[in-house]
């Protein structure tokens, strides 16, 4: 039993200090407080339990948790509704250079998503001269960020963070549209059920396969978009969407109906493109 414990704390300690950093994804990572007693006591002494629907929806994160409170009282919280004409071209910007490789990965279903957690620190972004290491990717249906009102289908969040530990997300929206053969190793082994387990894929995965060929994008300033809604993230969104068959969206939708958090003001705010 001791070493059943020893174990667990090993697993959950670096992952519960990486979703407090990089946490847009999640503030649970290996599992909600109802799926185990163990990390259960770990997670619910760090956040309380919130939800993308009722009592523990995105209105009411501020009050479940006085850690929460950014959610509520922040001022430059993500995701953001991006209209086109309040953006600034900005074309002394260096286009983002994304330098990813076909990668180890496992899946968990975290009770908030699907969260992808890569197990070599080989994928990096650079960002004005800033380099960030990717840590994990997951998924939101619709999609978080509007442009000129409008929601994608989904949205793909890339976590990344730098040395100093500062965090940059990448999020690319997905369309309905082709099939993207890439993303069916993941959907194949897709872990429906919430679980502390995290699925293991046999082989590669390649992370290029989720992005679109022409990376021009929107840079803005914002924060985690889950609890605890830190500011100081580094925004990239990419302006042209990714594909996936409609069929791919609905294996996910099938399990999350919608695990989006709504548009923030954008305050006094700008947003820029890169070219
Ligand atoms: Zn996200």
């Amino acid at each position: 039993m001791m070493s059943n414990i020893k174990k667990i704390s090993r697993i959950l300690t670096p992952l519960m200090a990486l979703s407090m950093l990089a946490g847009c994804g999640n503030s649970e990572p290996t599992g909600t407080a109802e799926a185990t007693q163990q990390p259960a006591a770990a997670v619910s002494a760090q956040h309380a339990h919130w939800s993308y629907e009722g009592e523990t929806s995105p209105e009411h994160w501020a009050e479940l948790d006085q850690l929460f409170t950014t959610c509520k009282v922040g001022t430059a919280q993500s995701p953001i509704n991006i209209t086109h004409e309040k953006v600034k071209e900005d074309p002394g910007l260096s286009p983002i250079q994304t330098k990813y490789f076909p990668s180890r990965v496992s899946m968990v279903n975290n009770g908030h998503t699907i969260q992808v957690n890569l197990k070599n620190p080989d994928n990096q972004i650079t960002i004005e001269g800033t380099s960030y290491t990717l840590q994990q990717f997951h998924f939101h249906l619709p999609s978080e960020h509007q442009i000129d009102g409008n929601n994608a289908e989904m949205e793909l969040h890339f976590v990344h963070k730098s040395e100093d530990g500062k965090i940059a997300v990448l999020g690319a929206l997905i369309t309905a549209g082709a099939e993207n053969t890439e993303l069916n190793k993941l959907w194949s082994v897709l872990p429906a059920e919430e679980s502390e387990q995290e699925v293991e894929l046999d082989g590669m995965f390649d992370l290029n396969q989720l992005l679109p060929a022409d990376m021009d994008s929107f840079r803005y300033q914002g924060s985690l978009t889950t609890p605890p809604c830190t500011e100081g993230v580094q925004w990239v969104v990419l302006e042209h969407p990714v594909q996936w068959s409609e069929a791919q969206v609905g294996k996910f939708e099938a399990i999350f109906p919608h695990d989006n958090r709504p548009v923030q003001s954008l305050g006094a705010r700008e947003v820029e493109s890169d070219h």
